[in-house]
């Protein structure tokens, strides 16, 4: 037991959640020898089919989406050195309200006990530390990324193992800076349904309990968003040149959820109090 690899392991929704979320901490900290786990709920097939064709237009095919992304998904992880890449399988179950939210086989109509149950056998075999997720709202209502913080919190009760949980988050005072880049940017902000509430992001700078310094490995993220080519959400990202990607991505916010090292509030680093 006490042989065993310190342990991050990240949970996401698709292919490239991976890479925007939490490239900076999967390279930081691969960097510094601890062992990073990627597990990836859904297969992303409701993302662009090559030249940007929109689910349910003629031409995508979700399962030939899903496979290139697959191949995106590897190349991310090799940029960001994660050790091990766990995929769900779960098929993509698209935006709020979409018609694939309900499809068989969906993440969405998954029942959380049965994919918690798969989640926390991954949980058993590498024994995370720290365990890193979204929040309650998938952080923008993304019912993948909803139902993933589901079931990382339901097998995170199921097996107690990590020792620190965090929901990704991002800091209020960055949000009105971020959109005004990705409008400038010609970028659309995956915005929920018209009629719809825009739901509310990220969180009060002063209730956010962990500010990551990932600036050095801001080109190591950039270039992980850049292997998701075939996703043109990502690519107002990358117009911005890495410089000022690294600038304004520089920090990886988190709220803790779940701490047994009582390790001091704010704090750096996830691995505060374990090392
Ligand atoms: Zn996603």
């Amino acid at each position: 037991m006490v042989d065993r690899p310190m342990t991050l392991m990240a949970v996401h929704a698709h292919p490239d959640d991976e890479a925007t979320g939490t490239g900076g901490v999967l390279a930081r900290y691969a960097a510094e020898g601890i062992r990073t786990v990627l597990v990836t709920c859904t297969d992303g097939g409701c993302g662009d089919a090559p030249g940007g064709i929109k689910p349910g237009e003629p031409g995508h095919d979700p399962a030939a989406v899903a496979e290139l992304r697959r191949g995106e998904l590897e190349k991310s992880c090799q940029v960001l050195g994660v050790d091990a890449l766990e995929l769900l399988g779960y098929r993509d179950s698209g935006m709020m309200g979409w018609p694939q939210n309900d499809a068989p086989g969906s993440f969405w109509t998954t029942p959380v006990d049965e994919a918690a149950a798969r989640l926390a056998e991954l949980i058993r075999r590498y024994e995370p530390d720290v365990v890193v997720t979204y929040d309650e709202n998938g952080f923008y209502g993304h019912p993948d990324h909803i139902q993933a913080h589901r079931i990382t919190m339901a097998a995170v009760e199921l097996t107690g193992t990590p020792a620190k949980v965090y929901w990704t988050t991002a800091p209020r005072s960055a949000m009105e800076e971020m959109f005004r880049v990705v409008k400038e940017l010609g970028g659309d902000w995956d915005e929920p349904e018209e009629g719809a509430e825009m739901p509310e992001i990220g969180l009060p700078d002063e209730e956010i309990s962990t500010w990551v310094d990932v600036t050095e490995f801001g080109p190591r993220k950039y270039e992980a968003l850049a292997a998701h080519a075939s996703q043109s959400e990502n690519i107002f990202f990358l117009n911005m040149g890495v410089e000022r990607f690294t600038e304004l991505m520089g920090t990886e916010t988190f709220l803790r959820v779940k701490d047994t090292t009582g390790a001091e509030l704010p704090e750096k680093d996830l691995f505060a109090g374990l090392r």
